[in-house]
Order: structure tokens, then sequence, then C-alpha cells
């Protein structure tokens, strides 16, 4: 059996992160993915493909708590999910961190404070290359620096829907981005600002994703191997169940094992709870680590909904996802307790839409839709329910999910959608401004996270501090898992920031 220092597994944003922090540490590394590079292939800007075919997606099939079928809107290649992620990239807020009330209940309070990963937070912006402009987002947290790069510009609509939302008294802001765009010199800019980027790979490798920023500068190194088409299937212990000692991975149809001093499990929220739970033995009968039973529970997924504005003025904008509002991220003068956030989707084209028209829709007016909408997505934080859980039954991956703390956050749509009809009142092609939502169902589990959370208390969590396994001295989870509430903003920056931090412990631990 071959031998490392560290094995990683998963090459996501948690795996690929702490790849990188840890590739220069002159310790042996092995990284197993389960899939392979993706292809950079014209398919990866083509709608029908990406969307429709599910080119990307995994073919697996997953089973709800009513054992109906799930075909879960997730990916295996290197680079884990960022490979088609929008690339929003987002600081929780520092309220986030502690204890807070919402409609619904609470939201529990991090074992760290937003101050202990502020630094942490500013270099994942430099290593993801993030786009973007302090001072304007009104529930911003303390930053220690402005952004390495500029803001991504608004194309003339957005600017024009920045200027009527400014005068309604709201406070929009450039999202933070992380797309390798220069717009001061265009010759030299990777990115060229295309209507395919949210939720589709990049061709030009211009998004900044776990892969490119990560996996391939870290594979250059002697001391580093990446082993793709290498499923880990289990774990396994000593005798007292103290230490893990090897694992098994089915590297394209072989079976192999490897042993390692340290192992780091980032196979994402849902992943990283099934091979725990799956490698349950006699030290661990519930599951690896799983002492508090909470391994797989308070599964948290985010409340989200996607909208179709479509208004009566054209919208000829092509890069569209620059502009986010989080005036109600807080609530309002008429609900106290949090509603969640705003944030323009990339421009819907005729094929992402067409499932959501009314089936009557003639091809004819979705074309006139998409060229007068303007797309919305909307997070809200849900909940940590520990009936909300990942289980493995007959050897397959059972995702139990019942919706909580709605009430806020369907409000805040409704309170978009009156701001947006008062700005938008004139005549064109299409009579009305319109809009279509549409909730996004529990398949699509892009923002899984709270599956192996990190807390003090051994009793109801099960990572340390530093995310190492109460349990299980040399286990690391590294990745969505760790989260104890889901806070309302995209997830990545906070598990790239959370991977720099686990890294730089794993550096202190080996030295
Ligand atoms: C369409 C879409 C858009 C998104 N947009 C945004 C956005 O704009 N901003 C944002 O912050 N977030 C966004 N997200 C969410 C973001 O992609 C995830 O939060 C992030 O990738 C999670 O990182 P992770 O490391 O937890 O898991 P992942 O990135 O999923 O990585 C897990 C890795 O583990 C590998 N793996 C799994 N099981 C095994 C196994 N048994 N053996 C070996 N390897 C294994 C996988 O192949 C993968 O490489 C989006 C997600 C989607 C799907
Ligand atoms: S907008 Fe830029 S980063 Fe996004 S897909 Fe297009 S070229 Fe790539």
């Amino acid at each position: 059996m071959q031998h490392y220092d560290i094995i990683i597994i998963g090459t996501g944003a948690g795996g690929g992160t702490i790849l990188h922090k840890l590739k220069n540490s002159g310790k042996k590394i092995l990284v197993l993915e389960r899939g392979t590079f993706m292809p950079q292939e014209k398919e990866n800007w083509d709608t029908d493909e990406v969307f429709r075919k599910e080119r990307y997606h995994t073919k697996e099939v997953w089973k709800t708590e009513d054992d109906k079928e799930l075909h879960p809107g997730t990916g295996y290649w290197v680079g884990g999910n960022t490979k088609v992620y929008g690339a929003a990239l987002f600081r929780l807020r520092e309220k986030d961190f502690e204890k807070i009330q919402h409609a619904d209940g609470i939201s529990i309070e991090w074992p760290i404070s937003y101050r202990d990963i502020e630094p942490y937070y500013n270099e994942a912006e430099k290593l993801y290359q993030v786009h973007g402009k302090m001072g304007l987002d009104p529930t911003e947290p303390y930053r220690s620096e402005e952004y390495a790069f500029p803001e991504v510009s608004h194309e003339p609509r957005i600017q024009e829907l920045h200027n009527n939302l400014t005068e309604k008294g709201l406070h929009p802001f450039y999202i933070p981005l992380g797309v390798k765009l220069n717009e001061a010199d265009a010759i030299r800019s990777k990115c060229i600002r295309c209507n395919t980027c949210d939720g589709f790979p990049c061709l030009l490798h211009a998004k900044s994703d776990a892969d490119i920023n990560c996996v391939r500068p870290a594979i250059d190194n002697d001391t580093v191997t990446l082993l793709t088409n290498a499923k880990v299937i289990k774990l396994n212990t000593n005798n007292s169940g103290n230490e893990i000692v090897s694992v098994d991975v089915e590297v394209v149809t072989e079976l192999h094992q490897f042993s390692a001093d340290i192992f780091i499990l980032s196979a994402g929220a849902i992943n990283s709870a099934v091979l725990l739970l799956k490698s349950a033995n006699s030290s661990h009968p519930n599951g690896l680590a799983n002492k508090s039973s909470q391994v797989g529970r308070n599964f948290m997924k985010h409340n989200s909904t996607a909208m179709i504005g479509v208004s009566t003025k054209p919208n000829p904008t092509v890069f569209q996802k620059t502009l986010a509002v989080n005036d109600f991220y807080w609530g309002d003068d008429e609900f106290k307790f949090p509603m969640g956030h705003i944030q323009l989707l990339g421009k819907s084209n005729k094929g992402q839409i067409s499932g959501d028209a009314p089936f009557f829709t003639p091809g004819f007016v979705l074309g006139e839709m998409v060229t007068h909408s303007i797309d919305w997505w909307m997070t809200g934080e849900d909940l940590a329910d520990p009936e909300n859980r990942v289980q493995v039954i007959n050897d397959e991956i059972h995702l139990d999910y019942k919706e909580n703390n709605t009430e806020g956050f369907e409000r805040m749509i409704k309170k978009l959608k009156d701001i947006l009809y008062s700005i938008d009142s004139g005549h064109s092609f299409i009579p009305h401004s319109f809009y279509l939502t549409k909730n996004i169902p529990l398949a699509a589990v892009g923002h899984q996270c709270g599956t192996a959370r990190f807390g003090i208390d051994e009793i109801t969590s099960v990572l340390d501090i530093n995310c190492r396994t109460h349990e299980i001295n040399n286990l690391y989870v590294v990745d969505g898992s760790f989260f104890p509430s889901s806070g309302a903003v995209n997830p990545s920056l906070t598990i790239i920031a959370n991977a720099l931090r686990i890294g730089e412990h794993i550096l202190e631990r080996i030295k």
C-alpha cells in the first residue's frame, strides 16, 4: 500500500483550495478525485447541452424522504461545482456568525467570529481574483482591505436599473465576482464578458474556479499526486477507532488502498456525510465520528428563487450578473427578522426559460421575453433542522428536506416585485411588465452545507474549531459541511476562506 503524508479527497472549493495552501509544505500529498478534468469543448457554452441535457451533472439517482427519485444537479469534476458556479464570491456578514433570531427560529452561533476569518477572506479574494468595490453594500462586514481587483461594471440597462433602484431608496452594489476580466485593457483580459457564465463552465478558463486557480498550479509540484477517476468508497480506522489508517478507492474499475498520516475529506457536504456514514465500523457503529448522531443532519441548501422580470424595456445586456441588493437582508420596518439576499442572474436565453414559461407561449413570444427580461436570483437563510438530513439506506443516498423560514423570504420577493412594478410602467411590445418566479427544487443542491457542523460541544457538533472530527485525531472535513448556519449569501467564498484557515492549522501541525 502506498503511503502519503496527506490525502485530500475531492478538489472543489474546499479540497482544491486546501491543496493550494499545502502544496509547498514539502509533504507528499495524494489528491483523490472521482471526476476527471472537465473537457474544454464547444458544449461548455451550449445552453441545450448544459441545462436541458445536463451534460455536466452526475447521472446518479438519489432518493427523497418519500422514496421518490431525485436527480441531483451536481457534478463530479476536478474543481467540483466551482466549474459551473456563478463565481459570486460573497463574505458572510459579522452577525451571520452570531446567534440570530429568525421568524422561524434561531440561527446558531459559530465557534469562530467574523474577525477570526476576516484575514482569510482577504486571502481567498486574492486567490480567486475577486472583483468588487467596498463601501456600497449596506450590510457589508468590516473589511481590512479594498478588493485587489476593480468591480465588474454594469452594462447600460443594468446601470439604469441601478439608478432606478437608488431613486426608490435602495442601495444596489456590485456583485463581488471571480472572473479574470480586465476592463481597462481588453487585450490582456482572459474573460470576454460573455452571456454564458452563470451555470456554465468557462470555455476560456477565465472564471476563477478551484481547478484553474488551485489544482492545476499545484500538480506541477513534485510532491503532489492527483488521481482522477478515483472514487473513495471507504475510510478505514485503526482498531481503537481514533485514527484513519487508509482509504479504499475505486480507480476507474480497480480497487486500491492508500494510507496517510492526515486525511482531508472535501467531497462536498452531501458526499462527505455519505462517506462518513458508509465507513461505519465496530468502533464507529453509526458512521465515522458520529457519536453525536449529527453526521448528515442539519443539511441546508438556502431558500432560493429565480425570477424573470419581463419589462417593457428591451434589455440588450450580455453579462448581467453585476448587481445585488442587500437592503432586506436583516428585515425592514414591517418585518423585523432576516429576509434574504437579492442578486442578478446571468442573462437568460430562450432555451433556459422555455421550460418555465406558460405552455401556450409561442417561440416568438419567448424570444421577445428574453430580449426584455431582467433575471434575478434570491436566497434566504434556511435554518438547521436535524430532521433535514443525508442518509445512506440500502447503499442509496437519501435526502430528507422540509422547507423552513420562508415567510421573510417570500415577503422580500413581493417587495422587490412591487418596487420593480413601480419603476417600470411604460409601454412597448409587451403591454405590462410581469414576473415569472420559480422556487428552486431540492435537486438543485448547489448551496449544500451543514452536514458535519463545527462547534465546541461534542454532543451537538461533528468537527472541532479546526474542522478536525472530535473523535478521529487525523481526519479533517474541509468543504461546505462545516457551516452551523447558512446565512443568505452564496457559500463558496466562506468555504474557500475556511479551507485556507484550516490549511494554516495543518501546516502548523506538520511543522
Ligand atoms: C449552478 C451553480 C451555481 C453556483 N453559483 C455559485 C455562486 O455564484 N457563488 C457561490 O458562492 N457558490 C455558488 N455555487 C455553489 C458552489 O459551487 C459550492 O458552494 C461549492 O462548489 C462547494 O464546495 P465544496 O468543496 O463543498 O464541494 P464541491 O465543489 O462540490 O467539491 C466536492 C468535490 O469532491 C469530489 N468528490 C465527491 N465525492 C467523492 C468521492 N467519493 N471520492 C473522491 N472525490 C469525490 C467531487 O467530484 C468534487 O470535486 C453554485 C453551484 C451551482 C451548482
Ligand atoms: S463571462 Fe468571462 S469568465 Fe464567464 S464564461 Fe464568459 S469568458 Fe468565462
